[in-house]
């Protein structure tokens, strides 16, 4: 069992299969581009299979692959059955922004993928390609009818709160969740990406969504809370066959229950999502190192795990998620 210093379990691991991604969303990626990493910096399949291996080994349970944009990486969904099929490894699921969805959700189904969250911030078709860059909101919402047609179990739904972008969307959002068993979280921006750095934008809470689809729609409902839910607080509306959840780094308390750990596709331990501090595997794998130096190292980035950071206060290193691996 892994248990950091302040007496959490870490069983989660976060996996990023590569930096790119087939969408310019303005909070993540600037539009001139990112600088790429090279090809031979991404760690090989193979070498996340290892890493994975060793981390089940630890006490690592649930996987979460995501990137970038995961399902651009060739051979996903050879790595994604290879990944489901490792020892001690209960529950994979991945993040998507569900373009490739339509073409790929019943084969991950089938590879063992349990769960997928997709990432979808307006419901029209304007503001949305005002948001990534593309005109792609159809795909998008194939993709999640095709995630549920292939039974992938819970399909969530992530809505970073946009102020001035995507108001209008919420209740919207949260209409989804009638007659569908999807579950829609809204999620506050967190300080990433150089478009931070430079504008900051203004706060658009978790608590002004919720106000806003109890005004528009109807009263939502505490539901209780379910260690599967993460960071969320889960509601539900009256009658309604899914779910609505908030997710609020930057005005609530977050870090608390914090069981996570991140793998960037460069081959860097992450203990912290808001924090920079990384610490590289990539070398010492690549150097030869044994199961149980690379298990050293997973426990030296547990151990470095902070209780909990204040990201209203940190300054934006200028990195997006797509680095980071969200
Ligand atoms: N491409 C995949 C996707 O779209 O879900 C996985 C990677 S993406 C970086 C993961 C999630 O991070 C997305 O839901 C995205 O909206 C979210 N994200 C990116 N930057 C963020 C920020 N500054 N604050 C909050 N969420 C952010």
């Amino acid at each position: 069992m892994l248990l950091d210093t302040h007496g959490r379990i870490i069983e989660y691991l976060r996996v990023s299969i590569t930096d790119l991604c087939n969408l310019r969303c303005v909070y993540c990626r600037p539009p001139e581009g990112v600088a790429l990493v090279s090809h031979n910096e991404i760690l090989r399949y193979e070498e996340v299979l290892r890493i994975v291996r060793v981390a089940g080994e630890l006490g690592i349970r649930k996987i979460r692959v995501t990137g970038g944009e995961p399902l651009v990486r060739r051979g996903v969904i050879d790595f994604i059955a290879r990944l489901t099929a490792l020892d001690g490894i209960e529950d994979v699921g991945l993040t998507t922004n569900g373009t490739r969805l339509p073409k790929l959700a019943a084969e991950l189904k089938a590879a063992g993928l349990t769960r997928v969250n997709v990432s979808l911030d307006s419901l029209d078709r304007e503001s949305f390609r005002r948001i990534t860059g593309f005109d792609g909101l159809d795909d998008v919402l194939a993709g999640i009818e095709a995630a549920l047609d292939a039974g992938l179990d819970p399909v969530k739904i992530n809505v970073v709160l946009l102020a001035g972008m995507n108001e209008r969307d919420v209740p919207a959002f949260a209409r989804l969740t009638l007659d569908r068993p999807l579950e829609v979280r809204f999620i506050e921006r967190m300080p990433f990406g150089a478009e931070w750095a430079v504008n900051p934008p203004n706060p658009f809470s978790a608590l002004t969504a919720l106000e806003m689809i109890r005004e528009e729609v109807g009263e939502l409902y505490q539901e209780e809370r379910n260690h599967l839910d993460g960071p969320a607080t889960m509601y539900r509306l009256d009658g309604a066959r899914g779910r609505v959840g908030f997710i609020d780094p930057i005005t609530g308390h977050f870090c608390g229950t914090c069981n996570r750990l991140r793998l960037t596709a460069r081959g860097t331990l992450r203990p912290c999502l808001l924090s920079p501090s990384e610490i590289d595997l990539k070398t010492p794998l690549r150097q030869g190192a044994d199961d149980e130096e690379l298990a050293r190292v997973f426990r030296i980035a547990v151990n470095a795990k902070p209780v909990g950071s204040a990201p209203r206060k940190s300054a934006s290193t200028g990195e997006g998620m797509n680095f980071i691996g969200g």
